[in-house]
């Protein structure tokens, strides 16, 4: 019998190189001259290199590897292969299959070293073929320690699924955003859902989140859109998608809805979960949303769609007070979509000269006498005909040209009054509507007087009407200058709308005003009911104790001429004395004596339908 070592080392010594006759026993570290080059060589090896037989029995192995698993020759010769890799994954009882493709490859497992410590190994497979025929085939394995490419290429891929995610998460959320949505929509999960007409979209905006970031800080206003996060997802299907799709902006799809009736009861669970309390430093916010929702027709081709139709419910449902659900209908579809044209028109219709003005005129009841008139704005809209503030100065506000607009308006009104005084009326003043936004830049009592001035006309030629909306924060500064600037020029201020919404006298003492317009809907009352007659006749009193004058707006009837009159009220404005007309018409309109006498010759029509 051969003695192991000697003859298999001679044995690969002539597989690598010449036999050389000073064959070893065992593969001392040291590299004494004594020794064949070839086991040099081989020892030199930074690899590790064991030779077995076919049963994987260790015949011999260089430095390297004695070092790479810790145990010398000596220990494990004999010994199956598996004595010293602790490859779980092989048995103790082994034979190489020569046929195996891991002499084809690099075989990568974790090995552990005798004192226990593992790492990555990677090995090749090669069969050394007898030289003599007595001899029997060798495997000789050669082992790599990879662990540190192993932990690098680990991080990257960490890392890479990582910038994989972030790609199409949301980083505050963690919910999908607009990148995974637009994948999402494309699934077959997606257009099968489509194609049976069982997915419905809802399309979440926060109401007034602004005011969470300017009460309490940004973080604030970070933590809340976590909060809706989590409201998202207990409110989430597990074939739903959750996703942030915007600043305040949340997305929800909803394979498998296939009602309207299922669609609005997962949007008011989706509400309730987004308004449970939410603590925030001192306080407890209760969160309000406004969802917009669609769901799959036959008309609906895609998600896209489905996801504009949601976006314009969402619209409407903005439009209609907030907090509350909207349900697309073609017919909201069809306002929307004329709203969005408006809205893209609208910068242009200015410098295309589709804006003008109608003159309402204001009659004072001491003597019957036309005094004023009040400038309303029209668009005279190429397709859809005249349209009427109602319909376009909220979308222009959306579109931040409402105080671009009101200059215009400015200029259109102060050309009218020109014509009114060339027409020969000294006297005739001329009210002139400012939105907030118009009342907030600290150029307009300069641009107003520099108009009147190009005009030949004077501040006290105008009385300026500003919407309760401007004085419902008097820290509001900026308005509250304007109002004063305004008044130190000469101009009157008055208040429109004044007695149904939100504006009340304790407003009116953090501001000198000239005038209140009672609303039009308080006068409608006023034939209805006596409590609104004890009202009017209340603030008509408590406007003269202020110094201010009272227009009623919306006077219609000759009854509630006869009722305001009987309250003292100073002015009227309304139907029942003229509608509206251009001024060409208000000019013949005011040289015609009978059709000053309010309620004679006036036929009451009804106001024209809007559009929107
Ligand atoms: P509305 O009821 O009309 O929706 O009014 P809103 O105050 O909610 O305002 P809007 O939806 O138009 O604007 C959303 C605001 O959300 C604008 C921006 O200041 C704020 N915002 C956007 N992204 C973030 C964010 O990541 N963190 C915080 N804290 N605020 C954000
Ligand atoms: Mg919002």
């Amino acid at each position: 019998m051969r003695r192991l070592g000697q003859s298999y080392l001679d044995m690969v010594t002539n597989v690598i190189a010449p036999p050389k006759p000073n064959g070893l026993t065992s593969a001392p570290n040291d590299q004494a001259p004594s020794l064949s080059l070839c086991t040099r060589l081989v020892n030199c090896a930074k690899d590790a290199i064991i030779l077995q037989d076919l049963q994987s029995r260790i015949l011999w192995m260089n430095s390297a590897a004695e070092t790479m698993f810790g145990w010398r020759l000596e220990d494990v010769r004999g010994l199956p292969g598996v004595s010293v890799t602790a490859d779980t994954n092989l048995p103790t009882k082994f034979h190489y299959d020569l046929q195996s493709p891991i002499f084809d490859r690099f075989v990568v497992g974790r090995h552990k070293r005798r004192d226990g410590s593992e790492f990555w190994n990677q090995q090749t497979f090669a069969k050394v073929e007898p030289i003599h025929e007595d001899q029997n085939m060798m495997i000789l394995v050669s082992c790599r320690d990879i662990s540190e490419q192993v932990q690098t290429e680990t991080a990257l891929r960490q890392t890479q699924e990582e910038l994989q995610h972030a790609a199409y998460h949301d980083d505050l959320t963690g919910l999908a955003n607009r990148k995974k949505l637009q994948g999402y929509l494309e699934t077959p999960l997606v257009r099968d859902a489509l194609k049976k007409q069982q997915i419905g979209v809802l399309q979440l905006d926060l109401d007034k989140f602004k005011e969470i970031n300017d009460s309490f800080g940004h973080a604030a206003g970070d933590g809340t859109l976590i909060h809706v996060a989590e409201a998202l997802r207990r409110s989430s299907g597990p074939q739903d998608l959750a996703c942030r799709s915007g600043g305040d902006e949340f997305v929800l799809i909803c394979p498998k809805v296939a009602s309207i009736e299922a669609l609005v009861t997962r949007a008011e669970l989706l509400l309730k979960e987004v308004g449970k309390p939410l603590r925030c430093q001192d306080h407890i916010l209760y969160i309000k949303g406004s969802i917009g929702a669609s769901l799959a027709s036959p008309e609906v081709t895609c998600g896209e769609e489905l996801i504009h139709q949601a976006d314009q419910a969402l619209y409407a449902a903005k439009e209609n007070g907030r907090a509350q659900t909207v349900v697309f209908t073609p017919e909201l579809g069809r306002v929307q979509t004329t709203k969005t044209r408006l809205a893209r028109e609208i910068q242009t219709a200015t410098t295309e000269g589709q804006f003008t003005v109608e003159l309402q005129p204001q009659m004072r009841l001491e003597d019957d006498k036309v005094t004023s008139c009040e400038a309303l704005l029209r668009w005279e809209h190429p397709e859809y005909g005249q349209l009427f503030p109602v319909e376009f100065l909220d979308i222009a506000r959306r579109s931040g040209v409402l105080a671009d607009l009101d200059y215009h308006s400015m200029n259109l009104s102060l050309d009218a009054l020109n014509k009114i005084r060339q027409a020969g009326h000294e006297t005739l003043t001329l009210a002139i509507n400012a939105s907030a936004e118009v009342m907030a830049d600290s150029n307009y009592t300069g641009l107003l007087d520099w108009a009147l001035q190009s005009r030949g006309l004077t501040p006290e030629d105008v009385c300026i009407e500003i919407q309760e909306s401007a004085i419902l924060h008097p820290e509001n500064y900026e308005i509250t200058t304007t109002v004063d600037k305004l008044r130190r020029l000469g101009a009157r201020v008055a208040l429109d709308d004044f007695g149904t919404g939100y504006a009340g006298f304790a407003h009116l003492s953090f501001i000198d005003l000239d005038a209140i317009k009672l609303d039009r809907a308080m006068i409608a009352r006023l034939g209805k009911d006596t409590r609104t007659q004890d009202i009017v006749k209340a603030l008509v009193n408590l406007a003269h104790q202020l110094g201010m004058t009272v227009i009623a707006e919306g006077v219609e009837s000759q009854e509630q001429l006869d009722l305001l009159r009987a309250a003292d009220c100073p002015n009227i404005q309304g139907f029942g004395l003229a509608h509206p007309m251009p001024v060409a018409d208000f000019l013949i309109w005011l040289d015609t004596p009978a059709e000053q006498q309010p309620f004679q010759a006036q036929q009451i029509k009804s106001p024209k339908a809007p559009h929107l």
